[in-house]
Parts: structure tokens; C-alpha cells; sequence
């Protein structure tokens, strides 16, 4: 009799059935496994299996928790993918290896300082506020050349663009737009696709996908 086959296993062959659909290469694709919220008790089976990429929202939580599981696993790649405060700039370059929401010219200049004093330069995408909401964080579409420049004058190594479509509307043309304006902008990143959106992100493009309740289970 065959196991039943994990979260992850689960994940990964929709993944890669969307990739070949797609017509694209499946190392073109990165699943980011969004542990926030899930203590290390949950993580760790993720880890034992070889998944090496993850995404966290919150710098405290990812302070408290990964230290101690990088130990064991040193190769792990960590993300953030929650908003950051300018305030915590040092903390979040000290901890992670790409950050995904710098959306703004004020953290452009925190975290361009905390990489000079680092000495470490983080791969970084830049926020699209894409369905223009006005609760959400991102930086406008307008703005996004903008704040590219801004970055590049700060010698911020931006990789590509990260958007969360709204709510409960079909998430497909933000996608594409998403990928127009990285298109547009020249860069080869497109952070999109969530739990219940990935594949429909594959298919237009993504190259990082976010999941979390796929792999974790519902947040408590
Ligand atoms: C929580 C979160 C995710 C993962 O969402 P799921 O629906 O649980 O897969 C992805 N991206 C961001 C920015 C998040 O905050």
C-alpha cells in the first residue's frame, strides 16, 4: 500500500502539473512555505523532507522561532513577506534573505542604510498595491518606477514584484497585470499565488509562489 502523500508532496505535484502545463521549467517556480503562525514542531517534518524555502510575515516571530531551526538546517532560505516597519530594518536584513514588501521610498532608505551597515545585500521585491486599495499596503502602479529608481540609487538588489490581489474577486487579470508591469520594468520576479491561487499564478507567470494553508492547515 502506497502512504498517503503529504501537504507538500500534494503541493509540489500541482505545482509541477501547472509548470508543465504552463510549458515552463519547474525550477522556474519557488514554493515559499508560509509558516506564520505554525511553531517549529510544524515545520520541522517540512524541513526533514527537504523543503528549504520559507516565508514569514512577522520579523519578532521569525526572531523567535528560526534561529534555533536554522541551526539544524543551515542551507534554509527565509522570507519575508509582511509588511516591514523602517524601524526594523536592521533586524528583518540580520535574519532573512529576501524581502518581499518594500513599498515605499522611506523603507527604500532604512533598508539601503541597514544593507550598507550589514554589509549584506538582500534580493528584494517591490510591493505593487495592484487592485489600487485603499486599505492595502504596496506601493501604487503609478509610482513603481519610481520607487524602482529609488532603490536602484540605494543599491538595492530588486529581483522583481510581489502583489495579494483583492479579496474574493477573480485573482487572474491582477496576475497579469502583475506580470505586464514586471514586464515592463524589466525584471525577471513576479511574487504571486496564494493557497488557493497558485496554479492560476504559474500559468501567468509567477516565479515565487506564497503558500501557506496548503502546507500548514488553517491558522489558529
Ligand atoms: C499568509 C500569506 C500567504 C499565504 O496565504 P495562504 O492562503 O495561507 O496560502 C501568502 N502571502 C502573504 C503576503 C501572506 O501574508
Amino acid at each position: 500500500m502506497d502512504e498517503p502523500a503529504t501537504p507538500l508532496e500534494e503541493t509540489e505535484a500541482r505545482i509541477a502539473r501547472a509548470c508543465k502545463i504552463a510549458q515552463r521549467k519547474r525550477d522556474a517556480v519557488t514554493l515559499i512555505a508560509v509558516s506564520k503562525t505554525h511553531p517549529a514542531e510544524q515545520i520541522e517534518p517540512l524541513l526533514q523532507a527537504g523543503h528549504r524555502v520559507f516565508g514569514e510575515n512577522r520579523v519578532q516571530e521569525a526572531q523567535e522561532k528560526w534561529p534555533a531551526l536554522r541551526e539544524a538546517y543551515a542551507d534554509t532560505e527565509l522570507h519575508l513577506i509582511g509588511q516591514l516597519q523602517s524601524n526594523k530594518a536592521d533586524e528583518a536584513v540580520a535574519l532573512f534573505d529576501c524581502i518581499h514588501s518594500l513599498d515605499r521610498s522611506s523603507l527604500v532608505k532604512a533598508l539601503g542604510k541597514a544593507m550598507d551597515k550589514a554589509g549584506r545585500r538582500l534580493p528584494c521585491f517591490v510591493q505593487v498595491n495592484i487592485g489600487a486599495e485603499e486599505q492595502k499596503g504596496g506601493c501604487a502602479i503609478a509610482d513603481v518606477p519610481a520607487l524602482l529608481g529609488q532603490a536602484r540609487a540605494a543599491d538595492i538588489p530588486v529581483v522583481g514584484l510581489m502583489c495579494i490581489p483583492p479579496l474574493e474577486i477573480e485573482p487572474a487579470p491582477f496576475f497579469a497585470l502583475l506580470d505586464k508591469l514586471a514586464r515592463d520594468n524589466g525584471l525577471e520576479g513576479r511574487s504571486m499565488g496564494m493557497s488557493s491561487d497558485f496554479e492560476t499564478a504559474i500559468m501567468l507567470g509567477a516565479t515565487h509562489v506564497r503558500v501557506g494553508t496548503a502546507l500548514f492547515g488553517k491558522r489558529g
